[in-house]
């Protein structure tokens, strides 16, 4: 089973980045190109039969599997970088953390008004990052059908901040 196969690979880093963090490592499944691929697989069959114009990727692993997502599906995909990246006109979203803020940053070019969009990110946490990311592409028009995500902590039950732009949230690994 995919979600087996990915919980051994996936690596707990303690006090990463900080004391007292236990940081998931996805890179070592990017030594695996069969399970690559067969992420790709899985995430594409739980989106079969849903309208999506294009992939939003979060800086920066959000950007690794959302971008074979997107050629796989032969839809655009649309980079959200961290503030002060992106070289063209953007348009942005400042967010709480547990600490201070952070801003990301959209082309405001990305995609036409109206687009049905995907947002993927490796890793649900708070929620706090997709749900910043949501009111990005909200600003351009965007409609939100959907998100993928390669790990969720489901024990910080986030998942229900994500159901006011769409209830379509999969995750690979809980
Ligand atoms: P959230 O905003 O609290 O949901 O945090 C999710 C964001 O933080 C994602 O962009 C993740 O890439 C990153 N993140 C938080 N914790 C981890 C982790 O343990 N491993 C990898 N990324 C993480």
């Amino acid at each position: 089973m995919l979600e087996e196969r990915l919980k051994s690979v996936i690596r707990d880093i303690p006090d990463f980045p900080q004391p007292g963090i236990i940081f998931k490592d996805i890179t070592p499944i990017l030594k695996d190109q069969q399970l690559c691929s067969d992420i790709v697989d899985q995430l594409v069959a739980h989106l079969q039969g849903m309208e999506i114009d294009a992939i939003a990727g979060i800086e920066s692993r959000g950007f690794l599997f959302g971008m074979l997502l997107a050629n796989r599906l032969n839809i655009p995909f649309i980079p959200i970088r961290k503030q002060g990246k992106l070289p063209f006109k953007t348009i942005s979203e400042s967010y709480k953390l547990e600490y201070g803020q952070a801003t990301i940053e959209v082309h405001e070019d990305a995609f036409a008004p109206g687009s049905k969009v995907l947002i993927h990110d490796d890793l649900l946490a708070t929620g706090g990052t997709v749900v910043a990311a949501s009111k990005l592409l909200e600003k351009l028009g965007a409609d939100i059908v959907g998100y993928t995500f390669i790990i969720s902590l489901d024990f910080l039950q986030s998942q229900g901040r994500l159901t006011r732009f769409t209830d379509r949230v999969i995750s690979l690994v809980r």
